[in-house]
């Protein structure tokens, strides 16, 4: 908790002082013997060939510590708006998107669902550092329709077409997004279902940010939080009926008043039930691994996707940052079944979120 606060205190103090530079390195000092491996069932064997069961083999000697895997560094949940023509606050071009993709493959980042990271199921390959695309607001140049030669073509330049444009040029990037809808998705409602199966057929995830997008704080009581989620839930259940809308980017991050704190984490509207496993804000930082007790699933940070007006806390500042070292990313071990982190961290380590999976606790040299 005081913790917690400090960092809260820190990430003030750093606003005013001189942007979002603060390292976060220091995060463990204790020196208790690493005692608290979870055995659990060996995973399935990745090289395919059928092995025999073996009950002793041990997951943790498959990990590869050179690499130096952390599963307490940080996850940038980054969030974008619109791509368009023009950059400017709230949209990044098309070209800048592309530019952010190719930094994204270069410098071993993989995209992954936000649905996974709340869920702690993390499987980025060994080495390589998860990242989670968000998009606000259901714009139409986030998924657009064109046509060409008489069919009806996904728009190149729209969101959907230069992520599929890299799926296509990297068979080995995980591609993927969720989008925060309101009540006319992506516009071009002829198409809204055809592109909400298309969606959730192609890997990529659609969350709910509210019917009317107003500011949280200024509701006042829970029926009217739970229509504003619920009635988009509906919405979506309406042309997807067996998909579960788990996530919530809050209307210009504003969080509700606590006492309707609850309703927006579980309600009811029309009969129709929802659940949110994991609550957006707007910014201004990476996120922490979800295994970290510092983890506030119902307040999760996220990073404004662009290069203007971002005051030191844009996306490429915090690229930077993990390049130069004054900041810590997630290092994935390559197994989403055994937690890997460095001592020094242990402290922070979250064993609810753990746990069935094996907990991996080494010294760095
Ligand atoms: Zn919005």
């Amino acid at each position: 908790m005081k913790k917690k606060y400090l960092s809260i205190m820190a990430i003030t103090i750093a606003f005013i002082l001189s942007g979002c530079y603060f390292a976060q390195g220091d995060k463990s000092k204790e020196q208790n013997e690493p005692d608290n491996k979870v055995s659990v069932e060996p995973q399935e064997a990745e090289d395919s060939e059928e092995k025999p069961e073996n009950p002793e083999e041990d997951p943790i000697e498959e990990i590869d510590l050179s690499i130096q895997p952390n599963e307490l560094g940080e996850i940038m949940i980054l969030m974008y708006h619109g791509i368009g023509e023009e950059e400017k606050d709230w949209q990044r071009t098309p070209d800048n998107f592309r530019k952010d993709l190719q930094y994204m493959y270069d410098n071993k980042y993989q995209m992954i669902s936000l649905n996974d990271y709340a869920k702690g199921e993390i499987k980025t390959k060994a080495g390589y550092t998860p990242i989670i695309l968000t998009f606000d607001d259901g714009r139409q140049n986030n998924f657009n329709y064109i046509e060409k030669d008489g069919e009806l073509v996904i728009d190149p330049d729209c969101a959907v077409g230069v992520l599929e444009e890299f799926k296509s040029k990297y068979s080995d990037f995980d591609v993927t997004a969720s989008f925060f809808l309101n009540t006319n998705p992506f516009g071009q409602s002829e198409y809204t279902e055809q592109k909400l199966k298309w969606l959730v057929d192609n890997g990529y995830d659609v969350g709910n940010h509210t019917y009317s997008h107003l500011e949280m704080e200024t509701l006042d009581s829970e029926e009217d939080i739970q229509a504003e989620i619920g009635s988009v839930n509906n919405i979506i259940k309406s042309y997807l009926p067996n998909y579960s809308v788990e996530t919530l980017a809050l209307p210009h991050g504003s969080n509700p008043k606590d006492a309707y704190a609850g309703s927006v984490l579980e309600g009811e509207y029309e009969g129709s039930k929802y659940k949110t496993i994991a609550v957006l804000d707007v910014g201004w930082r990476p996120a922490y691994s979800p295994f970290d007790t510092l983890t506030d699933f119902t307040s999760l940070y996220r990073v404004t996707a662009s290069e203007i007006n971002v005051d030191n806390c844009g996306m490429y500042d915090y690229f930077k940052s993990y390049e130069n070292g004054n900041r810590e990313r997630f290092i994935s071990d390559g197994n989403s079944e055994v937690i890997t982190i460095p001592k020094r961290h242990e402290e922070y380590l979250n064993m609810e979120m753990v746990g069935e999976k094996t907990v991996n606790i080494y010294e760095e040299n």
